[in-house]
């Protein structure tokens, strides 16, 4: 088999930069001046000690994260911080809002609910998460613990384009468009991300967590499990136990090469450029319509519909044979899905808009 790269439009994991993977080639055997692999190597070493406070202080320059925030790397995915979240800031007598506007928010509510009271913000599910909630349907709580929402929504293709006003902490799932863009982490209070979708390979979750925050998670740490403990994590700064090394190793590779591209501003530029050539070809005649309402699109994950299912069908098999991989909606939802994120290229998105044409071209 040939180890000619093809177009990777999958949700995550997903696309890493070229670059990157070659450094990861070029330095598996030996770390320049270690003699052993990054896959070898213990977490207490010097060495990997270091390659975590690089990536850290990349990870603060990148998204200017103020000094009263801590930065862990944590493991379980963002599907544990649907847990992590409410076991750690939701009091017996309190209520957290939640957002449902998204399958995964859906998925974070569900757990919510297994450890306390839960007040459901607003819901767009009626609709099928087509839209966000606006700000004027949102009924808060006040005095909330926190709010909870999903910047993104990966199988649904919404994205918020300003955060939503809200009292109590924000606490936001940006597993699917974490560093595309700039984000005001001062406007958060928690944000958190499973790496393998713009920063990096599976393995290793990122959690920004305000320090008033981290202080209520102290006060209930001697009754959680201790994994599931930020206090714990905090203050053994992410090496309680043995982190992925590996994943924080090479998210640590793509923060260089986001640096590289302009940061967060250049991210956003590319990104947007991708997004926009993407979408005036699904709008361009009707034959393909878009799933998300304009005003929220996405620009990470583009969802859209044929006529008939069996169209979609032959338009993802015939896609896949041109080397264009990964174009089938979330198995929930069907129709299709290119997902554009940070490493994702320009080419790819221009031969998927000359394959666009030609199909409609002969199914039209
Ligand atoms: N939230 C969002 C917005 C996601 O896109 C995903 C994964 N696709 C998850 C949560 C779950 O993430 P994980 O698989 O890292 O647990």
């Amino acid at each position: 088999m040939s180890s000619k790269r093809i177009h990777n439009f999958a949700a995550g994991p997903a696309v890493l930069p070229v670059p990157v993977l070659e450094q990861v080639q070029r330095d598996l055997l030996a770390l320049p001046g270690v003699g052993m692999s990054i896959l070898e190597i213990s977490h207490r070493s010097k060495t990997f000690e270091s390659i975590l406070a690089e990536t850290e202080a990349d990870i603060r320059a990148l998204a200017a994260i103020p000094s009263n925030y801590r930065v862990l790397f944590m493991q379980g995915g963002a599907s544990l911080q649907f847990s992590m979240v409410p076991m750690n800031l939701l009091g017996a007598a309190e209520t957290a809002d939640y957002i449902d506007g998204g399958s995964w928010a859906a998925k974070a509510i569900q757990e919510a609910r297994k450890v306390g009271n839960v007040n459901v913000a607003a819901s767009t599910k009626g609709e099928r998460y087509g839209r966000l909630p606006a700000q004027a349907e949102l009924k808060l709580t006040s005095g909330a613990a926190y709010v909870h929402m999903t910047s993104n929504n990966t199988i649904e293709g919404t994205e918020y384009k300003q955060l939503p006003d809200v009292d109590a902490p924000l606490v936001s799932d940006t597993s699917s468009d974490m560093f595309s863009r700039p984000i005001d982490i001062s406007r958060h209070a928690l944000v958190y991300a499973g790496a393998q979708k713009n920063m990096g390979p599976a393995g290793v979750t990122i959690v920004i967590i305000r320090d008033d925050l981290l202080e209520r998670a102290a006060t209930r740490k001697s009754s959680l499990p201790t994994m599931m403990s930020y206090a714990v994590l905090a203050e053994n700064n992410s090496l309680y136990n043995t982190p992925p090394t590996f994943a924080v190793y090479a998210v640590g590779l793509v923060m260089k090469w986001v640096k590289a591209q302009g940061g967060l501003p250049g991210m956003a530029a590319r990104n947007e450029r991708k997004a926009q050539k993407l979408y005036a070809e699904i709008d361009r005649t009707g034959f393909f319509r878009g799933t998300a309402r304009k005003e929220d699109r996405s620009m990470m994950n583009i969802t859209f519909r044929m006529a008939t299912e069996a169209l979609e069908k032959s338009f993802v098999a015939e896609a896949t044979a041109a080397g264009l991989d990964g174009l089938e909606g979330h198995r929930s939802v069907g129709g299709i899905r290119a997902s554009l994120y940070n490493a994702f290229p320009e080419e790819g998105v221009d031969a998927l808009v000359a394959f666009m044409k030609e199909f409609e071209r002969r199914n039209g």
